[in-house]
């Protein structure tokens, strides 16, 4: 029996397309239930994030604060249908913890219907073959992307923003957006470490323009584990672990995609398959699910002229079985990706100042295709950012005395 296959290809397909690229109502705890009652918003228009912000997500010496992105967020669902957010707990600081499920508004009336197919179809006991086949046409593809756990790894928590906008505003004259929300019910978690969006994002706030910018961060971003909050699965010892846990059991996606920020240089992006090894309790149609979204990505950057995506290696193998965000779970398809961690200034054009088109470097273990190296430098030029990048390296270079 294979009752995913149907949603869990159409999210693959759908869920990729969408990478590349009100009233209140009472508040109800960690199953995820909407925090507002659906109302019709249309003829409000879709905020941009600068005009909440004050800049756009991913500028240059701009981090955006958990406080922040949720006031955009906020201004998201009130001016629009597609958007419903969802009350999953607190965080160990108090701080109100949401996710944003986004797609049609239809389907979004109906959120609690698919909740439940999809939480039928992860639990098929009595089940036969075809009433669950009939469940995976009946429901819709449930894809949960996160802004990352690791709050010093800023860019996934920056790019959530970003991508509720493009979705949420796209619908009307994009369809593939449309067919996006159509079939996907995208959960979006703002970041899943909140407290430590905004210690990292005032911290970098107060030193920004002096020589401390790119000081490291004198506190743990999680409290108690810091970067270890990524290794407490197996006994979900922290509040975020037992909310996110909770929450993914409560909708049980399909597809799970949590962003890092270390791919190894020169390269952009690291994306599965994973190096070995692999547990050997992780199921394998898992496992090759999880590979084929990784290899569907890269191939989809490629075809987009976006080179720098690398695979395996030797950093993140998949043996561990305490990783949050690597399910060793036969019913979803976990995914990690790491965007290389140069936070403050436009990674591709470090990556291609760093690089010569004649010998470009390789990296031990690192599987890079030889031309990548030089269209990295290609692509940079092209961009026109080396202006762009001699004012990041001036702020890098305030560091040093
Ligand atoms: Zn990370």
């Amino acid at each position: 029996m294979r009752p995913h296959a149907s949603s869990a290809a159409r999210a693959l397909l759908l869920a990729l397309a969408c990478l590349a690229a009100p009233p209140a109502a009472a508040q109800t705890p960690a199953s995820g239930r909407p925090t507002r009652a659906p109302s019709s918003k249309a003829a409000r228009s879709v905020p941009t994030p600068e005009s909440v912000l004050g800049f756009q997500p991913g500028a240059d010496f701009h981090l955006a604060t958990y406080e922040e992105s949720i006031a955009y967020f906020r201004a998201l669902d009130a001016a629009s249908d597609r958007v419903r957010l969802l009350d999953v707990g607190r965080t160990t600081l108090g701080r109100d913890w949401i996710l944003a499920a986004i797609s049609s508004t239809e389907n979004l009336e109906r959120l609690d219907h698919y909740r439940e197919v999809a939480r039928r179809l992860a639990h098929p006991e009595g089940l036969d073959d075809t009433a669950a086949h009939a469940l995976a046409r009946e429901g819709k593809a449930l894809v949960d992307i996160s802004g990352g756990l690791h709050a010093t790894e800023v860019a996934g928590a920056q790019h959530t923003i970003r991508l509720a906008y493009d979705l949420v505003s796209g619908a009307d004259a994009d369809p593939r957006i449309r067919a996006i929300l159509d079939n996907v019910i995208l959960l979006l978690w703002p970041s899943l470490n909140p407290d430590g969006q905004t210690i990292v994002g005032e911290w970098y706030r107060a030193n920004v323009g002096t020589p401390y910018e790119v000081a490291p961060l004198p506190r743990l971003y999680q409290a108690y584990v810091g970067h270890d909050n990524n290794r407490d699965a197996y006994m979900l010892n922290m509040v975020e672990s037992r909310v996110v846990e909770r929450t993914w059991r409560t909708w049980e996606p399909q597809i799970i995609y949590v962003h890092h920020q270390s791919s190894p240089l020169p390269t952009r992006i690291w994306l599965p398959p994973f190096a070995d090894p692999i547990a050997n309790r992780a199921p394998p149609l898992m496992s090759r699910t999880v590979n084929t979204i990784g290899m569907t990505i890269a191939q989809m950057l490629e075809s987009r002229e976006m080179p720098g995506a690398v695979h395996m290696g030797t950093g993140f193998d998949a043996w561990y079985p305490g990783y949050v965000d690597y399910a060793h779970a036969p019913e979803s398809g976990g995914v990690l990706d790491g965007n290389r961690a140069v936070p403050l200034c436009d990674a591709a054009l470090l990556h291609a100042e760093r690089l010569s088109p004649e010998s470009p470097p390789s990296p031990a273990g690192v599987s890079l295709p030889q031309p990548v190296a030089r269209r990295l430098v290609a692509s940079g030029r092209r961009r026109g950012l080396h202006a762009h990048g001699v004012a990041c390296r001036a702020g890098l270079r305030r560091q040093v005395p």
